[in-house]
């Protein structure tokens, strides 16, 4: 395979976005991101230090009170400016995304692309729609107004498996809100998030609503203890989320957690193979197996077992690794040598186990350049494994046994985390009725897609809270009773 040669100059970003202007970091600090198809340098962007954190902060402070204040039609104005500003880049976005994390173009260009502005302008919609304050009878014979103000200043970290889509689920809900934002995106796709400091300025945003600090680890947990930050909004690992809820308690700071998966697919003795096989790229290993809400564990009835794990085998072997940016690539290459390296351990964690091998394994033979793994399927794993109770977050998938719906159920729900999950069914309602006993924050009978006007998160391990819909703006909301 040839991998997409860079034909456009190195992308440098050496600055933060900060109040509305470019601010060189304090010690000057760049990270290279890697295009992950090339093992090539793609750019680089600026590291911000804790001083740097400071100072977005202040200003997204200093933007606060007009922000809040400003009339919520206007703040939806400006709202459709930016979404427009964002749906003008889509296409250049999308691609950037996938030369930094391997993302399929055809995934990258609805999710990286577009989906931002969507969300944008369906919070600025929604912000038209909602009411500021309602008066409500009270309990006592008098009235009580209710207002909805904006929580304040709002810390976001992002990871950088769906570096965009993540962003603006916390910027939209929260800019319509009126709260202002620092976004802390991850290292590796530092650069794409730029497009929302281009986006912010060319729509006009005041300054300071929206600042942009790119950095590690240490940025984001200085972000996150930061006196000057009322909320903080989270998705990645569930370690760091553990470890970011701990600090917030402590603090009593507001916390939204989105976080890791391993989300069960049952198949049902009547389902139609074709259809499911037809979904398993785009749910069992979308992008590339690194998707919070893959449905990574497979769960196949004993009455067409052998039927189901043929059917896997042959769809899995038939897809097309290689190029992210082929729109016929359905799996392109992992996001960094050490996430490959992972989730390499982990094939051999499986092969050790002695569940078999059905698919996959190993690296493809024609892909030395890029971080590449196979997609992977065991076969034969029970549930206890740890292949099939531990996130993966890369092309490898398992299947387990089940002999009724009980035990499918009981299955699925044996797992430390609660973030997605599907079933395959002829009778859409035995698939409500499954999905009513699936202990996740989100399901899908026969397809899962994401609903921006639909409430998304986890519980147990998968997370705290819920973005999207008109709950995600909830949590950028606070309630002042009036008694009257
Ligand atoms: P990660 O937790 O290592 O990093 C995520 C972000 O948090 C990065 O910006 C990182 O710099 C920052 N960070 C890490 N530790 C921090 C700390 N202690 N304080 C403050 N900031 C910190 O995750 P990752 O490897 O980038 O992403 C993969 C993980 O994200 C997977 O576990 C995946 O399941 C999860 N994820 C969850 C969802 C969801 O909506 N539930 C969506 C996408 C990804």
């Amino acid at each position: 395979m040839t991998t997409s040669p860079i034909t456009e100059p190195a992308l440098d970003r050496p600055d933060l976005f900060i109040d509305g202007r470019w601010i060189a970091p304090s010690d000057g600090g760049v990270t290279d991101v890697i295009e992950a198809a090339t093992e090539s340098v793609l750019g680089a962007a600026a590291s911000a230090t804790p001083a740097d954190v400071d100072q977005a902060v202040d200003a997204a402070r200093r933007a606060l009170p007009a922000w809040r204040a400003t009339p919520a039609g206007d703040r939806a104005d400006l709202l459709d400016a930016f979404a427009a500003q964002l749906k003008a880049r889509a296409k250049s976005t999308a691609v950037l995304s996938s030369r930094e994390n391997g993302m399929p173009i055809a995934l990258s260009v609805g999710v990286n692309g577009y989906a931002p502005s969507m969300m944008v302008a369906y919070y600025a919609d929604l912000l038209r729609r909602s009411d500021t304050a309602d008066v409500r009878p009270s309990t006592l014979g008098s009235r009580t107004i209710v207002r909805h103000e904006s929580v304040g200043v709002v810390a976001a970290i992002t990871p950088w498996n769906y570096p965009q889509s993540l962003a603006a689920m916390k910027i939209a809900p929260a800019l319509a809100a009126g709260c202002t934002v620092v976004l802390k995106p991850s290292p590796e796709t530092a650069l794409d998030a730029y497009v929302f400091a281009d986006a912010a300025l060319a729509a006009g945003l005041p300054e300071g609503v929206l600042n942009i600090v790119p950095g590690g680890r240490e940025a984001g947990a200085h972000l996150v203890e930061h006196p000057g930050v009322d909320k903080v909004a989270f998705t990645g690992s569930t370690a760091a989320g553990r470890a970011i809820g701990e600090v917030c308690g402590r603090l009593l700071r507001p916390v939204t957690l989105e976080l890791g998966g391993k989300s069960a697919s049952i198949v049902s003795a009547d389902a139609d193979l074709d259809h499911f096989t037809s979904h398993l790229a785009e749910v069992s290993l979308v992008n590339n197996g690194q998707t919070c809400h893959a449905c990574t564990r497979i769960l196949a009835p004993r009455s067409r077992y052998d039927e189901v794990v043929d059917a896997i085998s042959s769809t899995v072997a038939a897809l097309t690794v290689g190029d992210p940016l082929d729109k016929s690539t359905h799996v392109g290459p992992l996001v960094t040598r050490a996430q490959r390296d992972r989730v390499r351990a982990y094939i051999e964690i499986g092969r050790s186990a002695g569940h078999r091998l059905i698919a996959g394994g190993g690296v493809p033979e024609d892909l030395d350049r890029g971080w590449f793994v196979a997609p992977t399927v065991f076969a034969d794993v029970d549930n206890s494994a740890r292949l099939a109770q531990e996130e993966v977050f890369g092309p490898v998938l398992t299947i387990t046994p089940y002999a009724d719906d009980d035990e499918a159920v009981s299955i699925a729900n044996d797992s430390p985390y609660g973030l997605g999950g599907t079933v395959w069914t002829a009778d859409e309602e035995h698939g409500i009725s499954i999905a009513d006993r699936i202990e996740t924050g989100t399901f899908g009978v026969n397809h899962y897609a994401l609903d921006l006007a639909a409430p998304f998160g986890g519980v147990k391990e998968s997370g705290l809270g819920r973005e999207l819909g008109p709950e995600g703006l909830t949590p950028y909301l606070r309630f002042k009773s009036i008694y009257l």
